[in-house]
């Protein structure tokens, strides 16, 4: 009988983790994550883009580890910021920050401001240990809220306000914002299409990968 592929998040994040098995679930594969390994190197997030930075993540640990991996990259991006804090997002306001503090920041940057508009992007990138990648992006658009409301989700969700919801991100349910979220939007681009998937990781695995050696 077939060995079914192992497939491995690049993340200890529970939540990413939650969202995405869940969407791969019905597919022939057993997925992964880093806390399933044993200590690994950090990757330096360098990139100047969010593609750039996921690409790294998954082919980074793909080599490593000499398994296929699923990254993910996102952030916010402002538009009267220029597009800040973009993928500085997870580091606005410095690394010990709280995302009470980011929030606050951010509202305080855009005091007096009447351009509120934001958007949320995502970039996921599923790599093999040869470093061929596979891409796939979404975005989400909305306003910067005048102030923080509700208490779901995490990061900028409170202040992520959602127009055709009248609600920020952080007053709707895990469900109803992966139907519309950058993060859902990107990951079902990659549920839709995950059995071209497995035949490209297939395809494009190293050999070695492919065949078990047993015992010869
Ligand atoms: P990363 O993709 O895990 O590196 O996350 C980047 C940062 O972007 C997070 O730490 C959050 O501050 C922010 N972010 C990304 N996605 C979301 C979201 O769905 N809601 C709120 N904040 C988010």
């Amino acid at each position: 009988m077939k060995n079914l592929p192992t497939i491995v998040l690049a993340t200890r994040n529970n939540g990413k983790i939650l969202e995405i098995s869940d969407l791969l679930k019905k597919f022939p594969v057993i997925i992964k994550n880093l806390d399933d390994f044993g200590p690994i190197p950090e990757v330096e997030e360098d990139g100047n883009t969010f593609e750039e930075n996921a690409y790294k993540k998954a082919s980074f640990t793909a080599k490593i580890l000499g398994l296929p991996t699923i990254a993910d990259d996102s952030g916010i991006v402002v538009e009267a910021l220029g597009g800040a804090p973009g993928i500085y997002s997870a580091r606005y306001g410095g690394t010990d920050a709280t995302d009470e503090e980011r929030c606050t920041r951010m509202l305080k940057e855009l005091e007096g401001k009447e351009n509120r508009k934001a958007a949320f992007e995502c970039v996921i990138s599923i790599a093999v240990p040869t470093g061929a990648a596979l891409t796939y992006e979404a975005r989400c658009e909305g306003l910067i809220a005048e102030h923080p409301s509700g208490i779901n989700g995490f990061g900028y969700d409170p202040i992520f306000y959602y127009p055709s919801f009248d609600k920020t991100f952080a007053e709707i349910t895990r469900a109803e914002k992966s139907y519309v979220s950058h993060r859902g939007k990107a990951m079902r681009e990659v549920r839709d299409e995950f059995d071209k998937v497995l035949i490209w990781i297939e395809q494009n695995m190293p050999i070695f990968e492919k065949f078990q050696c047993n015992g010869l």
